[in-house]
């Protein structure tokens, strides 16, 4: 590659980026085609977007099989924000202690390696499960629960939880705040009568995700993430973890 082809790149790089609308708001990215479109991005600049993560479970090919019968796979019913995520048509039941339960609560795809239920603390409260705070996968220790489905029912040892607080983003986004896979933000909820400031939102990064911040219902409610005037993320958080 000569330097008439480098400039020639460049210039519709630029050219791209003024069509889109980020020429002269946004900071410079690199010459590659998506960097000129992130995932997520509107209008050339991160598009903050914030969901309440109700109570669902994860599941392996495995427990699905038990649950609704041999050969039986998740049914995608509703796409999630982030790309190649869904909502499946199946619901199984949770069954803590003292056979307390919440029935119907909604298994997300695709499957994982491990199953996992994801609770609010208020769900936790009423299943009679001491769920920890934990980050999504990390599950060794925790308590387990029983699962019922149309067909079977699986004893699980561990992976109930209440999901840390988190922010998916793409490294488009990560530059763009200036952070890294494991760093924490800051998320203010601007609602009437009860603006709320959010610490320890961890940064989850990876190519493909999307801006959006992951609260749990509780957190939503307490919040009134519904009435909210506006949200901003932004890095730091309380310090008292670094
Ligand atoms: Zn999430």
């Amino acid at each position: 590659m000569n330097a008439t082809q480098i400039d020639r790149g460049r210039i519709e790089s630029l050219v791209r980026r003024a069509i889109a609308g980020g020429l002269g708001t946004s900071p410079a990215r690199p010459d590659s085609s998506p960097a000129n479109n992130p995932p997520g991005w509107v209008d050339g600049k991160p598009n903050l977007r914030v969901s309440i993560s109700a109570r669902h479970v994860h599941l392996t090919d495995e427990h699905v099989e038990i649950l609704f019968g041999a050969g039986s796979v998740l049914e995608p019913d509703k796409d999630l924000y982030q790309d190649g995520f869904y909502a499946a048509k199946q619901t199984v039941m949770i069954v803590g202690p003292r056979r307390r339960m919440l029935p119907s609560v909604r298994v997300l795809g695709p499957t994982r390696g491990a199953s996992q239920v994801e609770l609010a603390f208020t769900d936790s409260i009423s299943l009679g499960i001491d769920a920890p705070v934990r980050h999504s996968g990390h599950i060794d220790g925790t308590p387990g629960c029983v699962l019922v489905g149309p067909v079977g029912s699986v004893q699980l040892e561990q992976g109930v939880i209440r999901a840390a607080r988190h922010v998916h983003m793409n490294y488009f986004d990560a530059e763009h705040f200036g952070v890294s896979n494991g760093d924490m933000m800051q998320l203010k909820v601007t609602s009437h009568d009860c603006t709320t400031i959010f610490d320890d939102v961890l940064v989850r990064a990876d190519e493909a995700a999307k801006l959006e911040v992951h609260i749990d219902t509780d957190e939503g409610n307490a919040c009134f993430l519904d009435g909210a005037s506006t949200v901003e993320l932004t890095k730091g958080g309380c310090g008292c973890h670094k």
